[in-house]
């Protein structure tokens, strides 16, 4: 008994998919963000906890999230990391965090009861509070730079709002983020935060990211930092809900759970959860029309498309960034393989794997097109009283599809309703979704800067507003 809890923190390292990186703390894996060789952060071992699952019966969210989350923390003491988690989740307005409702024959776990109602909150409030523990006691200054079509900004913003010694300049295209995502973003004042509206699309402001991330020199002259789903505490947060989840099942034997998918960030934190030993039987994949995922896993070949718009904008992408992380336990943690598929890809936009088997065998994947989600929308609202949002609808159609007798089904609820409130009255004409918090967002004042679609631009701008780097 005493051995078990004398343990104060694990021994947790970090590790490179390519390879090149190795032996990091947590800590400088969460402020590296993308690895330094071109690869992404893991940890050397997922910790087993099968034998552990009847004691956490009966905690609240943020306890769980401790026990969850501590075997792969070396670097901060139990204590504090336990309260930088119930920090993270003191602003959710549902006691539980992610509750679970019952809608027809599926569970939907809510995970949008965070301060920008899109489930991005779960695990950028803890980030930011990391980045915050990381940094305090230091001189240091931290230059987060983000691209956002629309929801990460805002929750990024909301996780480092007012944070000394962090700036945070959010890049979106000018005009083409919903009008409410927009006012999200716009009407934070805080003077560590720079809203960036760049006279071009989300491409280029992804191109003008990578380009500046990729000048090393000004990389660590101004100490940039990144809150993109690459960084691993994204991905770690998002583990413990679906620990949540089969609690609130009441700890089935096993159960399925079905994930709108874009970067394969929400998805891939289901399967570690799963390697944990949580008994999760499969991970349904459901993607919009933007389907290089769910090509991928019904024929074993990763071939790039050209990106649609859809209702779920939210995964309108082609190049799942989280997906190289599968991908190295898949070609069994051999980082010359992966190394090998991420070169093809990019050089010829196709790459192949031997077989889906093996793990691979965990994900039920499939795609459903903009109809058969506003369709879904109006099914459940009509059958069940349930508003769902156009991501959410995503992955409750492909469940319906897969559903399988005797097996629950949970199916996770990315966004509330109200952030996507175009593609809802589309689907149901009868019906404005509301949010107060979205509301009270009309007629506050707003600030932004307006930049051309120049990395020189950027450059210029960060340095004039980090005076003090
Ligand atoms: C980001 C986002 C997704 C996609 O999540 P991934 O981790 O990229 O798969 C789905 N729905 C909503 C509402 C989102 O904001």
């Amino acid at each position: 008994m005493v051995g078990v809890h004398s343990i104060e923190v694990s021994s947790m390292k970090y590790i490179s998919t390519r390879g090149g990186v190795s032996g990091l703390s947590f800590s400088e894996a969460v402020m590296m963000g993308l690895a330094t060789d071109g690869g992404l952060l893991l940890p050397d071992s997922i910790p087993q906890v099968s034998s552990q699952l009847g004691d956490w019966q009966g905690l609240s969210y943020s306890e769980l999230a401790a026990q969850v989350i501590a075997p792969y923390v070396d670097d901060i003491s139990k204590t504090d990391l336990a309260s930088l988690i119930s920090q993270s989740y003191a602003s959710f307005d549902h006691a539980s965090v992610s509750p679970l409702v019952e809608v027809g024959n599926v569970h939907v776990l809510e995970l949008f009861h965070g301060p920008t109602l899109a489930f991005k909150d779960i695990a950028l409030q803890l980030l930011g509070n990391l980045f915050g523990h990381v940094l305090s006691g230091t001189s240091a200054k931290l230059n987060i730079l983000g691209a956002t079509s629309g929801d990460t900004g805002s929750a990024a913003i909301a996780g480092l709002r007012g944070r000394p010694g962090i700036n945070t300049f959010i890049m979106f295209p000018d005009g083409r983020t919903s009008p409410v995502q927009e006012l999200q973003m716009t009407t934070v004042l805080d003077k560590n935060v720079f809203n960036i509206a760049i006279d071009g699309s989300f491409d280029d402001c992804q191109s003008l990211l990578k380009t500046v991330f990729n000048d090393l020199q000004f990389k660590s002259r101004y100490n940039l930092g990144a809150v993109n789903s690459v960084n691993w505490a994204r991905v770690l947060a998002q583990i413990v809900y679906y620990f949540s989840a089969w609690y609130q099942l009441q700890r089935p034997s096993e159960f399925d759970v079905a994930v709108p998918t874009g970067n394969f960030g929400n998805i891939f934190a289901g399967f570690i959860a799963k390697q944990m030993g949580l008994p999760i039987r499969k991970l349904i994949l459901a993607t919009n029309s933007n389907d290089i995922l769910a090509r991928f896993f019904n024929s074993g070949i990763y071939q790039k498309g050209s990106v649609h718009f859809s209702e779920s904008p939210a995964m309108d992408i082609q190049i799942a960034s989280n997906f190289e992380r599968l991908l190295f336990y898949h070609l069994g943690q051999d980082s010359q393989q992966v190394g090998q598929f991420m070169t093809d890809f990019h050089t010829t936009g196709l790459a192949r794997v031997p077989g889906c088997t093996g793990i691979m065998e965990y994900f039920d994947a499939g795609s459903v097109n903009d109809a058969d989600t506003l369709q879904g929308i109006k099914k459940c609202y009509q059958d069940y009283s349930y508003l769902a949002d156009p991501h959410t609808a995503v992955g409750i159609c492909r469940a319906e599809q897969v559903l399988e007798p005797g097996v629950p089904m949970v199916c996770l609820a990315t966004a509330h309703p109200a952030k996507f409130e175009a593609a809802v009255h589309k689907a149901m004409p009868s019906i404005v979704p509301r949010h107060a918090a979205l509301e009270n967002l009309h007629g506050l004042e707003t600030r932004k800067f307006k930049l051309p679609a120049s990395d020189d631009h950027l450059r210029a701008f960060i340095g004039e507003h980090c005076p003090d780097c």
